[in-house]
């Protein structure tokens, strides 16, 4: 199929970072704001993310949380209540010192030195400690009990090394904030939404991913266990997709979450908390992409189908009767529902050449491009094309041309298809790049020396050490530039020695390089 001639000028295999940059602008997904690490999201990126949006706060209500909204600013003094939160994010907080400028009389403002604030505020980098007080409030008895709050927001981290959606200084996320009358209840809900999480990713956004317990040294700032989902993109690089995390007392402690049990005593609530952000959309954009462009699995697409009339541009009646027709089709498929929810269809009647309107859908990823022709018209039928399968063995898009009228009952089940087939697809990629077999340390340099371009992830087992000898365990492999992932939820017990002591081990892991 070498006489294909792609939709994008870099390919996957040649060059993956670039190949990535390019489908966010062919895609017209996103672009630099110019502020480092910012970035203005477009129509259509953010038709995706309202999707996603959409999806998982379905999930979220559907498992009794309730949303709200808490500030933007966050006083310094509350993160200073809680040690490891405040050191884990101090290096990249943002934060406000006056409320005003003034004129320095060369031009120029500066902050009013008149107007310091008392206490400077933190652009939240995350809101435990502001939920915190809050639910300090809140909970007094055991009647209070479960406290289940949800918000949409942004937040900022001041990251040092950005890449759109992936990365960002500033981006957009849900994070949950719950509380518990004890650990048993709030581990178990740890993991509930884990699986949330889990099945969001998998099936609406069609990515595979790997749930499972972060080791002791990724946890997040403050929690007692982290639990992330992690999904492989297709350079072989992991990619955490969201995290669970199972905060104890902590957090309770710092702020003063105490309740009256049902025996009258005063006890600590144990909290969690848990996010999924826009690097979601980074994630859809490097498992399903390809090197057309973008392909949207059908349950997140904005559009799931675009009808697009080969216009001639003249003011004539073969171009108003195409549009009728077209209409008719529209009329038709608008009625119906495909995933669950209500066919999102357009009719794509912009000016321009519909060959190079074809080529930018293409690149964008909407699942079904339906083009209809003259000749179309005079014989009933139209031209459909598949994203998930664009190409014809001879090298040119496969266009199929079903009667109009059997073009509209049989779109449903195809876009159900196209998102079991992108599903699919992912799922053979991942597991055909997880290496197992690998028993030393050498080994597994080996693997990644010799595997150059897409080595993919080795799952491994070890003795889960903690303290000083996981520190030396992460020291080894970042010197192979590797992370550990996660301890994957329902792995096979371990029955062989740990690859980095050689004690026995007591579980698998999957190492990777990873976002
Ligand atoms: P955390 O609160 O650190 O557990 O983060 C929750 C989730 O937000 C992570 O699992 C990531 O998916 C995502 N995330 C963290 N940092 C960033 C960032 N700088 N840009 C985009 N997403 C992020």
């Amino acid at each position: 199929m070498s006489n294909i001639r792609h939709a994008l000028t870099v390919k996957r295999a040649d060059d993956f970072a670039a190949w990535y940059q390019e489908v966010i602008s062919a895609a017209d997904m996103a672009e630099e704001s110019g502020v480092r690490g910012c970035m203005v999201i477009k129509p259509w990126g953010w038709g995706i993310w309202e999707r996603i949006q959409h999806l998982l706060d379905g999930r979220i209500k559907d498992t009794g949380h309730e949303n709200c909204y808490f500030p933007l600013f966050i006083p310094l003094s509350n993160f200073e209540r809680e040690a490891e939160h405040v050191d884990g994010f101090a290096k990249e907080m943002a934060v406000v010192t006056h409320h005003r400028l003034i004129g320095d009389g060369a031009g120029k403002l500066v902050p009013d030195p008149e107007a310091k604030l008392e206490e400077p505020l933190i652009v939240r980098p995350t809101s435990e400690t502001i939920f915190g007080d809050a639910m300090a409030r809140w909970v007094q008895s055991w009647r209070d009990l479960p406290l289940k709050l949800n918000q949409w927001a942004n937040v900022v981290r001041w990251e040092m090394r950005t890449r759109m959606f992936l990365r960002t200084s500033e981006f957009l996320w849900q994070e949950g904030h719950t509380a518990h009358d004890g650990e048993a209840e709030a581990k178990e809900h740890t993991l509930r939404m884990l699986e949330v999480y889990r099945a969001c990713a998998e099936e609406d956004l069609a990515m595979p991913v790997i749930a499972g317990e972060k080791p002791e040294n990724e946890r997040f700032p403050g929690a007692v266990e982290t639990w992330s989902i992690e999904a492989m993109m297709q350079d072989g690089k992991a990619l955490q997709a969201g995290t669970s995390h199972y905060l104890g007392t902590n957090f309770s402690e710092a702020a003063g979450i105490k309740f009256q049990n049902q025996d009258g005593d005063q006890a600590l609530c144990h909290t969690t908390s848990w996010g999924v952000s826009t690097r979601m959309i980074g994630g859809v954009i490097m498992t399903h992409g390809d090197d057309d462009g973008l392909r949207v699995p059908p349950t997140i697409a904005p559009w799931q189908v675009v009808i697009l009339p080969m216009l001639r541009g003249k003011d004539d009646d073969a171009d108003a009767q195409l549009v009728a027709y077209c209409e008719e089709l529209h009329e038709a498929l608008k009625g119906q529902s495909a995933c669950g929810e209500r066919l999102r269809v357009t009719l794509d009647t912009k000016h321009g050449k519909a060959s190079a309107k074809r080529w930018d859908w293409v690149r964008k990823g909407a699942p079904i491009i339906i083009e209809v022709g003259g000749r179309d018209m005079e014989n009933g039928v139209v031209s459909l094309l598949r994203r998930d399968a664009l190409w014809a063995d001879n090298g040119k898009p496969d266009f199929h041309s079903p009667a109009k009228a059997d073009a509209a009952q049989a779109i449903p089940a195809m876009l159900e298809e196209i998102q079991s087939n992108l599903f699919a697809q992912a799922k053979d990629q991942r597991d055909a790049n997880i290496t197992r077999g690998i028993e030393t340390l050498d080994q597994l340099g080996e693997f990644y020396s010799a595997e150059a371009q897409y080595p993919g992830w080795v799952e491994v087992q070890w003795s889960k050490p903690t303290g000083a000898a996981l520190e030396q365990v992460v020291e080894q492999l970042k010197a192979l530039k590797l992370t550990i992932r996660n301890v994957p939820i329902g792995a096979a017990a371990a029955d062989g020695s740990c690859i980095f002591t050689g004690e026995p081990a007591v579980e698998r892991i999957y190492v990777a390089r990873a976002y």
